[in-house]
């Protein structure tokens, strides 16, 4: 496994370093996705993994999954704070995927209405 993404998969460089709770290698298309809006995070895409290739990058639940729709229900299901969207870059072969994860519901300030 050469270097990669870790959010999209691509081998195609540039890469740039993002920190987190490991640093990762990012590509500066997904970089630029991460700059453009502070609050966006992107699903991990590990292709090295022989079986679930898509990890949750939610701080503290890092679960992984066979493929990234899987992604977008658990994050449904665990995550409802949060929306993932799964964006296919480029079709087969060459794929690149990526699912990106937004904010479902920004709470505005003093407009909570539950808790
Ligand atoms: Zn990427
Ligand atoms: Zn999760």
């Amino acid at each position: 496994m050469g270097p990669h993404c870790s959010f999209c998969g691509t081998f195609t460089g540039p890469f740039s370093q993002a920190e987190g709770l490991f640093t990762v290698l990012i590509c500066i298309p997904c970089l630029e996705i991460r700059q453009a809006r502070p609050d966006t995070l992107l699903g991990l895409h590990d292709p090295g993994h022989p079986w679930e290739q898509w990890g949750c990058p939610i701080e503290g639940c890092g679960k992984w999954f066979p493929g990234p729709w899987d992604l977008e229900g658990h994050t449904a299901a665990e995550h409802p704070d949060w929306t993932a969207i799964y964006e296919l870059l480029r079709p087969y072969p060459n794929q690149r995927m990526r699912v990106v994860y937004r904010r479902s519901a920004p709470p505005a300030a003093g407009a909570r209405s539950t808790r």
